[in-house]
């Protein structure tokens, strides 16, 4: 857990966010921001700044965020239409949070 971080304060329930999954790895909450119609965060609990300093000991992990981007999926009503899955990293990729994410972005069909 980082202090300062925004995804740490929404785990610990310090920040409000709209949660629509959660278990004892992953939360996952609507994006503040949303650049779809359907534009939800999948969340590790645990603070890993990026995939950079992703490691071994968290292959487990990366397997429930995957669950739980397919359990989110069709909970929202977007696992037949579809959806993107998007990951930034660092400066180039766009990354503004330093927590690892996984944006779900569906509802509508993306423009890439
Ligand atoms: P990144 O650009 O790092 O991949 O994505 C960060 C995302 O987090 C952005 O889409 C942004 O809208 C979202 N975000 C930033 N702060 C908050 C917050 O406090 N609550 C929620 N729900 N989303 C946030
Ligand atoms: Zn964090």
């Amino acid at each position: 857990m980082e202090e300062n971080c925004v995804f740490c304060k929404i785990v610990r329930g310090e920040i409000p966010a709209t949660k629509v999954f959660e278990n004892e790895h992953v939360i996952a909450i609507r994006d503040i921001n949303p650049k779809a119609r359907v534009h939800i965060l999948v969340i590790p609990k645990k603070h890993i700044r990026s995939i950079n300093q992703l490691t071994a000991e968290d292959t487990p992990l990366l397997g429930e965020v995957f669950s739980a981007i397919r359990r989110v999926a069709e909970q929202e009503g977007i696992a037949e239409s579809g959806y993107s899955t998007l990951i930034n990293t660092g400066h180039d990729g766009g990354q503004t949070v330093f927590h690892i994410h996984f944006h779900i972005l569906g509802g509508e069909k993306m423009p890439w």
